[in-house]
């Protein structure tokens, strides 16, 4: 599928949507069929699945920062059946079976066409940002870390019980997160006839104890236009945020704004492919400006609609993985300005690409806390709702983290936060307290960190003053 093809599909959502519809409906007949077919064959899936040095289309992003759909190999996946190496595993949903190389091909179905793509992408993607803490920081850890399960199209909620939340619950979307590690409250027995394939799950029964996941969100778009013409005329502050709440429904995760900050910023540069991302941060420019003004709230100014596809941006999938890679020495159990401040760090850095940290640099130099920082274009930008000071500090964090490499070199800085992670108490820790501390300690090579700086005595002293310069 080329690129006009999906601005085509874009534009025509409405079109495409009742084509799905009905195909959906034509398609059921056969869907049934499927299902009610003999369990053991279709637990395995087809025989036929191999395919040796296969080729796929994933999201590139060019030096200008431009991304592109484009053709490559995955030798990790030559002659594999899934989604699956002894590292990653891509499904779909609550399905534990891993998604079929060749899902989509030979297909007239956009939807699973799709689906390989984004298969393909986060699986790629995680390679990529899996080799740079193998291969660039020799990360013993990551290189033992067991198989983790990436979950596309998941729109439930976790449940530190019982892994997903009762399907009556909200769905969600348009994000994307990590989920620790758990087992099972209680095991639900299977019944004879639970089985389970790739596009077909248990249904939580027989949820045995899961692994390290990242849960990439469906990417849904949101009405906006609707929803402000159901505002009152001149609607006061709690109005304003039920309307963020419904806006944003991101649930922690700041990857996403990140990237929303640093499109609204690079908008020379976006690729044809990146333009409806583009969209969402005007969307969400435009919302703010919106909600800013509140007294004069000019609706033809919010866009109609507002979506993202997660799994479909490089930068996002390099700081969901960081989130797993570091998960036993920075929690993954709620956001913090520090985890997510490193992730968009470490994601920043995999992705190669200054102008996200740089540029948020730019409009983030003072201390954050104060409220005091100068008006800017980031301050439009997605918010989570009643945590935006949260928000902001995560900016700090990233923006903080990514100038060290002035301070030290890029190589040194990424690796002092890399080692500093053995000084950090996962739980406690904040920017504020231990973080700047660990640091130091991690160039000095406290046990059981090893000696970043090469000269102590020198490095640690211009870390200490630029410390102090950004108020820490
Ligand atoms: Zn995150």
């Amino acid at each position: 599928m080329g690129i006009q093809t999906r601005l085509l599909a874009i534009k025509y959502r409405g079109l495409i949507g009742l084509v799905l519809v009905l195909s959906l409906i034509f398609g059921l007949s056969w869907i049934v069929t499927l299902h009610e077919a003999p369990h053991a064959e279709t637990a395995r899936g087809p025989a036929s699945l191999n395919v040796e040095d296969p080729k796929f289309t994933v999201v590139v992003r060019k030096k200008s920062g431009k991304a592109e759909l484009s053709e490559v190999e995955i030798p990790e996946l030559a002659g594999k059946p899934a989604f699956e190496n002894e590292n990653i595993k891509i499904v779909l949903g609550r399905s534990n079976v891993a998604i079929p190389i060749n899902v989509g091909i030979d297909s007239s179905d956009e939807k699973l066409k799709e689906l390989r793509i984004k298969a393909a992408n986060v699986f790629y993607h995680t390679l990529i940002a899996r080799k740079y803490f193998t291969d660039v920081l020799h990360s013993e850890e990551v290189k033992n870390l067991p198989q983790v399960t990436l979950r596309l199209e998941m729109d439930d909620n976790f449940s530190e019980l019982g892994h997903y939340l009762n399907k009556n619950t909200d769905r969600v979307y348009n994000n994307s997160g990590g989920i620790p590690s758990g087992k099972p409250f209680k095991v639900r027995p299977c019944k004879p006839g639970d089985y389970e394939t790739w596009d077909h799950p248990y249904d939580y029964c027989g949820e045995s104890a899961w692994g390290l996941e990242t849960w990439y969100r469906p990417m849904k778009s949101i009405n906006t236009a609707e929803m402000m013409a159901a505002m009152p005329v001149d609607p006061m502050k709690p109005t304003i945020d039920l309307a963020r709440q419904v806006l944003y429904p991101f649930e922690g995760e700041y990857a996403v704004r990140d990237f929303v900050v640093w499109l609204n910023s690079s908008k020379p540069v976006i690729g044809e492919l990146i333009s409806p991302l583009w969209g969402v941060g005007k969307t969400i420019l435009y919302a703010e400006l919106g909600f800013e003004a509140v007294k004069g709230l000019n609706r033809l100014f919010v866009p109609h609609h507002f979506w993202i596809d997660s799994a479909m941006v490089p930068e996002i999938v390099y700081h969901e993985f960081t989130h797993l890679a570091l998960s036993s020495r920075v929690s993954i159990r709620s956001s913090s300005p520090l985890n997510e401040g490193v992730a968009d760090f470490f994601g920043a850095r995999i992705a190669n690409n200054p102008s996200i940290g740089a540029h948020i640099g730019k409009y983030l130099k003072g201390r954050p806390h104060n409220g005091k920082k100068k008006h800017t274009q980031y301050q439009l930008s997605y918010e989570q709702y009643n945590s935006s000071s949260s928000a902001d500090l995560s900016d700090f964090t990233l923006s903080f983290l990514w100038h060290m490499g002035d301070v030290l070199t890029p190589e040194k800085a990424t690796e002092l936060v890399y080692e500093a992670r053995y000084l950090l108490n996962p739980e406690k820790t904040d920017l504020y307290s231990g973080f700047t501390d660990a640091l130091i300690k991690a160039c000095w090579g406290v046990a059981p960190a090893k000696q970043v700086c090469d000269v102590p005595e020198r490095d640690a002293l211009k870390l200490s003053e630029y410390f102090r310069s950004r108020g820490l």
